[in-house]
């Protein structure tokens, strides 16, 4: 009897050890917090990027739907000019030299994975929701086509897939990144624009860029927690 209920004590010793080995595994791996990293003054406009995530995600060829883009500031004399670049159909052109133009540069935008995200707050369906690692995803399946995440969004961030007829955004490339692969953006950039990693890690290269360099968010007052980074952002940037 005596030796009956110590090796059932040993088992519940052992199943707890176990079970707190599993909670400690989960637990790292819940610990991973992806996000991305910009360098403005690093990106020449050749919107390679933006080609390869319409690639890599099957995104509509058509102007106006997009994972991620590409805008071109002109900061004028008399005010700011934003264009929206598509290498697609036309290259970006160099502003006027008509002596007004202060100064030029193009910001890469696209999802900024928030930590509070208002699309996944106003999902009626629950179709957006948050991954362990930090990442917004549209379940297609669930997703209704109601739009209210494309109007929360303080970005741009999202669109109608015009065939799906469901919410589209960009991923950070989920399927890349799970088999430790880059973003397609991040990879065929050729000036290394784009830094993608870990932010929970202190040997991923996006804390190293978040070490060396001023960053900053966009929208900041909205609160959103963006996770996508910019180092010599404009204050002109919106
Ligand atoms: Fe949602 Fe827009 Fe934030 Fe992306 S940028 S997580 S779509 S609110
Ligand atoms: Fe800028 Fe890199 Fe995109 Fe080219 S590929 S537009 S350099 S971020």
């Amino acid at each position: 009897m005596l030796r009956r209920s110590f090796v059932l004590r040993l088992f519940s010793v052992l199943a707890a050890v176990a079970g707190s080995a599993s909670t400690r595994i989960r637990a790292a791996a819940e610990a991973v917090r992806y996000g991305m990293g910009i360098q403005v003054e690093k990106c020449i406009g050749c919107g390679r990027c933006v080609e390869a995530c319409k690639e890599e995600n099957s995104v509509p060829v058509e102007p106006f739907y997009f994972r991620t883009w590409v805008e071109r500031y002109i900061i004028r004399k008399n005010g700011v000019v934003v264009q929206s670049i598509d290498t697609r159909i036309s290259p970006a052109q160099n502003p006027p030299a008509d002596g007004q133009v202060l100064r030029s540069f193009f910001v890469p935008k696209l999802c900024n994975q928030c930590d509070s995200p208002p699309c996944v707050q106003v999902c009626p369906v629950g179709a957006t929701f948050k991954t362990p690692e930090g990442i917004i995803l549209v379940d297609e399946k669930r997703c209704i086509g109601c739009r209210y995440c494309i109007q929360a969004c303080p970005y741009g961030a999202r669109y109608l897939h015009p065939v799906k007829m469901t919410a589209d955004k960009c991923t950070f490339c989920y399927h890349r990144i799970r088999q430790g692969l880059l973003p397609a953006c991040v990879e065929v950039c050729p000036t290394q624009a784009r830094i993608f990693g870990d932010l929970a890690s202190n040997a991923s290269p996006l804390t190293r860029f978040e070490r060396m360099n001023t960053l900053h968010v966009l929208k900041a007052h909205m609160n959103t927690e963006p996770k996508v980074f910019y180092s010599d952002l404009d204050g002109e940037v919106r």
